[in-house]
């Protein structure tokens, strides 16, 4: 078994992000400007957007942190996201989710500017992503792929089982690694694809027989440690997207972060696995880097 070490992989990346940010900056160009809107006090929230703006700063990019109260309204948040769409200084913006209940997640995300939607939600990106075209890919399938591509892990022809079927996760995922190898997403980013794929989901059944016959497994469901070892096959590749705080005294946070897959029985089974943490998680910021290197140099 081999680990797929988002820490020594997501180190490569930010570095060579941080050296094309030195080189537009001796050709005189703009710096890229990564924004980020936060409503409300959810932990894990600010502690995602904490990090994407820290490694901002780490690679050179100039960033913008907008907090707001969770009483905030549906209107002033459209009028934050209306500003960002129009401040030529921004080159790509994100609003961190879940948003709180009384604010409409799919109108705030239709509102995001296509060209600065730097975390691919936006249905006209999810649209190009369908017909295999270049654009803003969502920044965990595409770290996910990133990795896939780093360790040399074959895809074409595979037999992939994605289970989750979330816009943000599963969804894409499923979709990258069934395109044709020469379309542009894949192609321009030296990704392989061409697999053959599966997606499980909550009304999946006989989810055991379906994830035992994967080459490589795809686990994006929010259940903490819910892939078994008797659920993967010998010699699997598993990438575990999830990420949960479990209650542990033992540590001084109180919590332990542990993922969709129990770790500790299925790893000896695999060929190579994510750890949670040290996993996708790490990757998923550095691709919202490079889309937002990408909108900046668009
Ligand atoms: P989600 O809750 O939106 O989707 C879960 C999916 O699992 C659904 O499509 C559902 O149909 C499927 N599912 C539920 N029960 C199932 C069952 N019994 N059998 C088969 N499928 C079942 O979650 P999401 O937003 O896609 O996130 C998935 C996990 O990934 C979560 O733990 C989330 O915290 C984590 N996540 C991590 C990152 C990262 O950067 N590491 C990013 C996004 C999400």
């Amino acid at each position: 078994m081999q680990l797929l070490d988002g820490k020594v992989l997501s180190e490569q990346i930010l570095t060579e992000i941080a050296g094309e940010v030195e080189a537009i900056k001796k050709a005189g160009g703009k710096i890229p400007h990564l924004a980020a809107v936060l409503v409300g006090n959810d932990g894990a929230s600010q502690t995602y957007v904490n990090s994407k703006v820290k490694n901002c700063e780490r690679v050179g990019f100039k960033s913008t942190l907008i907090q707001r109260e969770s009483s905030t309204t549906e209107a002033e948040l459209l009028a934050i996201v209306r500003q960002l769409n129009n401040d030529a200084d921004i080159d790509g913006f994100i609003v961190q989710l879940p948003l709180p209940s009384h604010i409409s997640e799919k109108l705030i995300t239709d509102s995001i500017s296509p060209d600065k939607d730097v975390d691919g939600f936006h249905p006209f990106n999810v649209g190009k992503l369908a017909l295999g075209l270049e654009t803003f890919v969502s920044a965990t399938p595409n770290g996910v792929m990133e990795m896939l591509k780093r360790y040399k892990i074959e895809t074409a022809g595979k037999n992939c089982v994605v289970i989750g079927r979330s816009n943000i996760v599963g969804s894409p995922m499923a979709m990258l690694l069934s395109k044709p190898n020469k379309c542009e997403v894949i192609a321009n980013n030296g990704y392989t694809a061409d697999a053959t794929v599966t997606i499980c989901h909550s009304r999946t059944q006989n989810l055991k027989e379906i994830t035992s016959k994967a080459d490589i497994l795809v686990v994006a469901i929010g259940k903490a440690e819910f892939v078994t070892a008797d659920m993967v096959k010998d010699g699997a590749v598993v990438v575990d997207v999830g990420i949960h705080r479990i209650p542990d005294e033992t540590k001084k946070s109180g919590f332990r972060l542990v993922g969709d897959v129990k770790f500790d029985e299925v790893a000896p089974k695999t060929s190579y696995i994510t750890p949670v943490p040290g996993g996708v998680g790490l990757m998923t910021i550095c691709s919202l880097l490079q889309n937002t290197l990408k909108a900046g140099k668009k």
